[in-house]
């Protein structure tokens, strides 16, 4: 629905600028910004999305977006809208992060050429309705998804004000593409975790993929909410020739390393083609398997591997003798050896926060859509 906005100003000729996310559009009257979900009204900017989701939600396992050290083996009720800050050649979730919402967002149409007269229509709740819905769930957790939520951003500061008073944790799932003010606002909001994705370490690639200038307002984010005491999750996909040199990966995996700390989880992704196909290969596994050895050498403790087998890569192990603390296959667990006091079951060594939250040893995982 229709709601006015936050972070903007007023510029000359009744034009507006945007300051939520980084590309900090300038907005003609009856235009919209980037993302497309931003209109200029009579010099008044609108987000049009506000409580408009492509579903009522979906019950996931909190490992598919992806987290593994953030209270590994629940469920995380989650939602997703329509429209994106980016562009990226490969998303593989473009039906709806290249959709444009009409001017009361209770529909959107698809921006790809075969689709052009197909419609999808959106559900819309208040912030109220939202949470009602999610306790009655049952889940612990809350995501915001599939789109790009920092477009979301009114929606957000609203609904996990009132998740976070049923103690319901928070989870954006991100392209990290934000401005300082909108970040302040997403932590003071209470945000609790956030999957932040680094899709290449330099600007060439943002360039090139994803149709933004550069990599810096991403890194900026995820130090700012790691230093807010935000539990952060870093997502890398690596496709072939354009960000899988072993310069690049070692680089990537330097900077989370510095900046965000040794117990931050980097989840290596594999390609696989879709929208625009930027690469026609697949991701090799060797090239996955030497991602994680990199992400080893440099130091840091929880490198992961999603969307391909690898004989380690789904696993959680412990930072001090090595040993398993939990060994998934797929979104399940097939060993748990980790105490209730997050103790090690080998050497008792204490992981703390390192993992966040309570560990549901025995998760009986609801793949739901309603
Ligand atoms: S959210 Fe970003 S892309 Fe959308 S209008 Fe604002 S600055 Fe532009
Ligand atoms: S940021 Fe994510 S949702 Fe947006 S276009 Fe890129 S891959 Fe798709």
């Amino acid at each position: 629905m229709k709601k006015i906005a936050r972070l903007w100003e007023k510029l000359d000729n009744n034009k507006v600028q945007c300051h939520v996310c980084a590309n900090e559009c300038t907005i003609n009257e009856d235009k919209v910004g980037i993302c497309r979900t931003r209109k200029n009204i009579d010099g008044e900017l609108y987000t049009l999305i506000y409580g408009s989701m492509i579903s009522q939600g979906s019950l996931d396992p909190i490992e598919k977006k992806p987290l593994y050290n953030f209270w590994p083996g629940h469920t995380a009720y989650s939602i997703a809208s329509i429209g994106c800050s980016f562009r990226c050649l490969h998303c593989q979730n473009w039906s709806i992060s290249q959709a444009i919402p009409d001017d009361d967002g209770k529909e959107g149409s698809y921006d790809f050429e075969d689709y052009k007269n197909r419609r999808m229509s959106l559900v819309e709740m208040n912030p109220k309705e939202l949470t009602k819905k999610v306790v009655k769930s049952g889940a612990k957790t809350l995501a915001y998804t599939y789109n790009e939520p920092l477009i979301w951003h009114e929606w957000i500061i609203d609904t996990s004000k009132l998740l976070q008073k049923e103690g319901i944790k928070t989870i954006l799932v991100t392209n990290g593409f934000s401005t300082p003010q909108a970040t302040e606002e997403l932590i003071e909001a209470g945000i609790d975790a956030a999957n932040i994705d680094i899709k290449g370490i330099t600007d060439e690639f943002y360039k090139k993929v994803c149709g933004v200038n550069s990599v810096k307002p991403v890194l900026d984010t995820a130090k700012r909410f790691k230093s807010n005491g935000i539990h952060v999750e870093i997502t890398n996909l690596i496709i072939p020739d354009l960000n899988d040199s072993e310069k690049d990966i070692k680089k990537l995996c330097t900077w989370v390393m510095n900046n965000l700390g040794e117990g931050t989880p980097l989840h290596f992704s594999a390609y696989h083609p879709d929208y625009k196909m930027p690469s026609r290969e697949r991701t090799p596994l060797k090239t996955l398997d030497n991602a994680y050895k990199i992400a080893k050498e440099v130091g840091l403790f929880f490198p992961y591997i999603g969307n391909a087998r690898h004989h380690k890569g789904g696993n959680t192990y412990c930072p001090n003798c090595g040993e398993i603390l939990i060994e998934r296959q797929g979104y399940r667990f097939s060993k748990v050896q980790i105490t209730e006091d997050k103790e090690c079951g080998n050497c008792s060594y204490n992981i703390g926060e390192l993992i966040t939250g309570e560990i549901n040893k025995k998760p009986s995982h609801r793949f739901n859509f309603f």
